[in-house]
């Protein structure tokens, strides 16, 4: 079981260095290994009301958790000109994640203020969210009417009485559902919908989540359970690999890979032989992607994180607080992108995940999916 010393959030972030001579973006910036930047994870919040077992649960994220103050956060004007510096520098999507981003109060006001950024090529950005689903069916509209291009949920069963043992809060399977319709009816789509497979907990779902789905507008995509963070108790014998996953469907629905729609999409597609549509598996562990990944995360207090493995954060914030000008911060952004030679993914050995769990990987609710 996981102790409560863990350190949950990243207190050693030291200020990200600026560099001698500011400068400008150029929209394209490329790390150590090539990858260029495409992608930034917003993290909006670290409060979640589920407790996913795999994410935060409940022994460590009790009643007397201690979650950041309201003035740690980054206000949303501070995201949108954060933001702002790296649309310049050629981030494409931008991704609100958490916690449960949903949480935050008058979320749409901050994808308003993101949908109205201009982009270098003049492309509109990809805009888009990760949610438990939990208030969807509540906010969707106010999303999309505020320009949220799409949105994924997680949700992972169907079944609920697992679903509920996953979420560990009792919420049902049939509000997630709704949520999801609601989405779709409000134009939030494609909607992608992500299951987390953990051995023996909720592996048995695999089928029933996949006739669900098939044949309907929501793409169903099966994740790795990872070794983030240090909260879950990682162990590789509850990673059920994706190859798996593939042959228990294809048992029963036939399916046949297809070709990925873009360079560094991190789902493997396949899809049906009988034209009910496709799936995605993420193979976070058993085959990692970390050649072309091209994202960036931003946790909630405003430090940034090359990699989801990463155990230092970089803070931006202080950047922010201090005065800086924008020139100042793209010049630091550049200087920590360029510096970037993440890849743990590649390198995870036992040494560095399973038994890693009194280390200090940062969480998964902290710095978002
Ligand atoms: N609360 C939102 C949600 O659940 O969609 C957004 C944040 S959550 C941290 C983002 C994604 O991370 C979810 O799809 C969740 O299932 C996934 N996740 C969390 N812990 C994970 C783990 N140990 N392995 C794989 N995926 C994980
Ligand atoms: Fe909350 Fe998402 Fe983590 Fe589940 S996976 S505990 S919904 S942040
Ligand atoms: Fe990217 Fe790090 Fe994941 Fe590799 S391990 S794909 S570098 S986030």
């Amino acid at each position: 079981m996981a102790e409560k010393t863990i350190l949950i959030n990243d207190l050693r972030a030291p200020a990200l260095a600026v560099p001698a001579a500011p400068e400008a973006p150029t929209g394209l910036l490329l790390d150590a290994r090539g990858r260029p930047l495409h992608d930034l994870r917003i993290s909006v919040t670290d409060r979640c009301n589920f407790r996913c077992v795999y994410c935060m649960p409940k022994e460590v994220f009790d009643k007397d958790y201690a979650y950041l103050p309201h003035s740690a956060l980054l206000s949303f004007e501070e995201i949108a000109r954060v933001a702002r510096l790296f649309v310049a520098h050629g981030v494409e999507k931008l991704r609100l994640t958490g916690g449960e981003p949903l949480l935050r109060k008058d979320l749409e006001r901050l994808v308003a203020m993101l949908r109205a950024l201009p982009t270098p090529s003049g492309r509109p950005l990809d805009l888009t969210l990760t949610t438990n689903g939990s208030l969807l069916a509540r906010k969707a509209r106010a999303l999309k009417d505020a320009g949220l291009d799409r949105v994924t949920v997680s949700l992972d069963a169907l079944d609920d009485t697992v679903f509920r043992r996953m979420n560990d809060v009792d919420f049902a399977v049939s509000d997630v559902l709704g949520g999801i319709e609601a989405a779709h009816a409000a134009g939030l789509g494609p909607i992608k919908v992500n299951m987390v497979v953990k051995a023996g907990t909720n592996d048995g779902q695999i089928l029933p989540m996949a006739r669900h789905f098939k044949g309907t507008p929501f793409i169903l995509r099966f994740i790795e359970y990872m070794d983030v963070g240090a909260s879950n108790g990682w162990n590789m014998d509850e990673v059920v690999p994706s190859s798996e996953v593939v042959r228990r469907i294809s048992a029963e629905l036939p399916l046949a890979p297809v070709g990925a729609n873009y360079a560094g999409e991190t789902a493997e597609r396949w899809r049906y032989l009988d034209g009910g549509g496709e799936i995605g598996v993420i193979s976070s562990v058993t085959h990692a992607f970390c050649h072309d990944c091209t994202r960036l995360r931003l946790s909630t207090e405003g430090k940034l994180y090359t990699c989801l493995f990463a155990t230092r954060g970089h803070d931006l914030r202080a950047l922010l607080r201090t005065g800086r000008s924008d020139l100042e911060i793209s010049g630091a952004i550049a200087q920590l992108w360029r510096a970037r030679t993440d890849s743990y993914s590649e390198t995870r050995t036992i040494s560095t995940a399973g038994l890693e769990r009194g280390a200090r990987k940062v969480e998964m609710s902290y710095i978002g999916g």
